[in-house]
């Protein structure tokens, strides 16, 4: 690649598989002599990684790059070069339909094959014409790994698993990102290394469900003598790929392995000396109780973060049925209730859909119910949309728009109101906060508490990616203030 194309541009739409896929793409890229850039006009490369979890999201992206072929015109006529990319769920979904309505597009790259790119953006420099590449290749994705992972970040996603076999009717996950594919203990392991010598303090583990997590065990790694050949030459990452993909392909066959489950994995990476908190997003319910273990390290594992994001989607049976969840209200219950007992300070979060075909006064009123009983510290909910493809966009009793309006305002408001009370009740504690960014204002710093909350605090930039004490002062909705001790 030659210097005509390096400043890259990567706008980041939905989930946080997503933000960590960007992350990891600028890492690929780096090495190969591109370089971040924040804005767009001075882009020779500009990524789009697109998310379709949301209504209307393709056409949100096709009148994204309306905007964008304006600047590339622009640019063309000042003798630049600019080549667009559409990575991600999106583009997983359309694939050549994005080249048909945008032909101006150079490269539609999947999300389990955006490890190709800088072979693809060379292609496109020898011969400029678009690329569409979908496969699926987890193993390659995962292990090609460059050893910057996480410089620069106090704070970093480690991605544990892909992809998702629940098949929620409102989802396209599962056919976006494919099968789970749990990684072998000794990459994660190893990426953790890396990341910990490169000043990373907090590892959140990554994944659609990672709470169905079951990776190969290191010693059946050692056995195939892989372990030895990864930290001989960590660069040889095609040999690495070939023989990471023969054991994947025996493990397939072989269902003899006893895979480590996330708890496991944890309690190791709490080894590493320099990462002092772990957490992990997002799980399943139904998986909760297959790995009890993880309850008990809330309690007992100090480097394991209070804070748990476990989805419950609605609180009404009938719903959670409709929707295929697998799980019951009451069962979901008793897992929160298991990790309050375990851990009482723990952080819950969750996920909501309101208006999900055939809710009633009545359902809406049980996932009132529900959040009125566990008491969040912070959620995330959206009103239903239906996603093209999925069954729970083919069943009749769709729900009026206003109905939705109406019960995600009345939602928003019981948990914004929850998370201003956990937010108050934080008011007095010390905790540990991990500094990562300078504030708003001069003269502040913005960190992170083990609970996930935002904490500013007055102090000098040269305490950021440093962990410190901090008594917190004040709170506000989204984020506590607090005094360096
Ligand atoms: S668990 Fe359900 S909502 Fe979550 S990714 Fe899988 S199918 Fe989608």
């Amino acid at each position: 690649m030659t210097d005509s194309l390096k400043a890259v541009y990567i706008k980041t739409y939905g989930c946080q598989m997503n933000v960590y896929d960007s992350g990891r793409m600028l890492d690929i890229m780096r090495p190969h002599g591109f370089h971040h850039t924040d804005d767009i006009n001075t882009a020779d490369v500009i990524i789009l990684n697109t998310c379709t979890i949301r209504e209307k999201a393709a056409e949100k992206v096709y009148s994204e790059l309306g905007r964008i072929l304006i600047l590339k015109n622009e640019r063309t006529k000042l003798g630049k070069e600019t080549v667009i990319v559409i990575a991600g769920c999106v583009a997983q979904a359309e694939g050549k339909e994005v080249i048909r309505r945008a032909p101006f597009v150079d490269i539609v790259v999947g999300p389990q094959s955006y490890h190709n790119l800088p072979m693809l953006l060379e292609q496109i420099k020898r011969n400029k014409s678009w690329i569409v590449k979908l496969d699926f290749e987890e193993n390659n994705k995962f292990d090609l790994l460059p050893e910057e992972l996480g410089k620069g970040s106090s704070i970093s996603f480690l991605s544990i698993q892909e992809g998702c076999d629940k098949f929620c009717h409102f989802c396209v996950v599962p056919y976006t990102r494919g099968a789970e594919f749990s990684r072998p203990v000794s990459n994660i392991y190893r990426e953790a290394l890396i990341m910990a010598k490169n000043g990373v303090k907090e590892i959140i583990l990554l994944g659609q469900n990672v709470s169905a997590y079951r990776g190969l065990p290191p010693d059946i790694v050692e056995d195939h003598d892989i372990d030895h050949k990864i930290h001989k030459d960590l660069k040889n990452q095609e040999n690495n790929t070939i023989i990471i993909s023969d054991i994947q392909k025996n493990h397939k066959k072989n269902d003899n392995f006893n895979y480590w489950s996330l708890s496991k994995l944890i309690e190791n990476i709490a080894n590493i000396k320099e990462i002092k908190r772990i957490g992990y997003t997002t799980s399943h319910p139904i998986d909760m109780l297959n790995d009890i273990n993880l309850i008990f390290l809330h309690c007992t594992e100090k480097k394991l973060m209070p804070y748990l994001h476990l989805p419950v989607q609605s609180g009404s049976n009938k719903i959670l049925k409709s929707m295929n969840r697998k799980h019951t209200r009451e069962e979901y219950f008793q897992i929160i209730n298991l990790f309050r007992k375990y851990r009482p300070d723990i952080a819950l979060s969750s996920d909501f859909i309101v208006g999900y075909p055939g809710e009633t006064d009545d359902d809406f009123a049980d996932t009132i119910d529900l959040v009125k009983q566990i008491e969040y510290s912070q959620a995330f909910s959206f009103k239903y949309s239906a996603r093209p493809g999925t069954p729970a966009s083919e069943i009749n009793n769709q729900i009026d728009e206003k109905i939705k309006d109406q019960r995600l305002q009345i939602l928003q408001e019981l948990l914004r109101k929850q998370q201003m009370i956990f937010n108050l009740q934080k008011i007095g504690d010390e905790m540990e906060v991990i500094f990562e960014k300078p504030g708003k204002k001069n003269g502040q710093v913005i960190g992170k508490s083990p609970y996930m909350q935002s904490v500013v605090c007055d102090g000098s930039l040269d305490i950021i990616g440093e962990i410190m004490n901090v008594k917190i002062v004040d709170a506000k909705q989204n984020s506590l203030f607090g005094k360096i001790i």
